[in-house]
């Protein structure tokens, strides 16, 4: 019950390990890293704010 809940896995949700964190394993790490390398990595709910030119 009282279980210590820790972060998630972001690649796979598995819970994340102190080692490898946030990832569950060196793998799921190198998908993430291969996704920013990539640039194909998407941040659901995170829209990018496109700003008017503003010279000064
Ligand atoms: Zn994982």
């Amino acid at each position: 019950m009282a279980t210590k809940t820790g972060p998630k896995c972001p690649i796979c949700g598995k819970p994340a390990v102190p080692e490898h964190r946030p990832f569950c394993s060196a793998r799921c790490r190198q998908v993430d890293l291969g996704r920013w390398l990539s640039g194909d990595y998407v941040i659901p709910g995170a829209p990018v704010p496109e700003e008017d030119d503003k010279e000064n």
